[in-house]
C-alpha cells in the first residue's frame, strides 16, 4: 500500500472520503487538514495526504512540498484561532515512534506559556564516539 489510492480500513481515508464525519478544515488537491478528535491541546489538527503513504517515507517528494506548506498554513491558523503562544509540528513513523495511525500525518499542537506539557527529547547524553559513529553512519545513508 503506498500511496496509490485510498485504504478502505484506514481512518483517515474514511474521513478524506467523508464515509467518517470530521471538522474538515481545508482540502485541496493534494491535502485534507482537520480537527483532531482526541486533541492534545485546545485546536490540535492534522493535516494529511489524500493518497494513502502510509509513512513519511513514502510519499514523493513534490507530494510532501505541497503538504508541508498547508501544515505551515494551517499552523499560523491554528495558533491565531486558539489564541496559542506557540505550536508543536509532530509528525510519527511507524508503531515504535508512536505512529498509531498508518496514514502519514502532521499534528499542529496549538501551545500556551505555562501549559505544563512536556516532550521528553534531549534525555539522553550522547557520547562522542557514539555520536561520531551515528554522524557517519547517517550520512553514509543519505
Ligand atoms: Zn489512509
Amino acid at each position: 500500500m503506498n500511496g496509490n489510492t485510498i485504504n478502505d480500513k484506514c481512518i483517515f481515508c474514511k474521513i478524506i472520503s467523508g464515509e467518517v464525519p470530521s471538522k474538515i478544515l481545508y482540502s485541496d488537491e493534494i491535502s485534507v487538514a482537520f480537527l483532531d478528535a482526541f486533541p492534545a491541546s485546545k485546536g490540535h489538527c492534522l493535516i494529511v495526504p489524500r493518497k494513502h503513504y502510509p509513512t513519511l517515507l513514502d510519499i514523493p517528494e513534490t507530494e510532501l512540498k505541497a503538504l508541508i506548506a498547508i501544515v505551515q498554513k494551517i499552523g499560523s491558523a491554528a495558533m491565531k484561532a486558539a489564541k496559542a503562544d506557540g505550536f508543536n509540528v509532530l509528525q510519527n513513523n511507524f508503531p515504535a515512534a508512536g505512529q498509531a495511525i498508518p496514514h502519514l500525518h502532521f499534528h499542529i499542537v496549538p501551545r500556551f506559556k505555562d501549559d505544563g506539557k512536556k516532550l521528553h527529547l534531549g534525555s539522553l547524553k550522547g557520547e562522542e564516539e557514539e555520536l561520531k559513529k551515528l554522524e557517519s553512519e547517517i550520512k553514509r545513508h543519505l
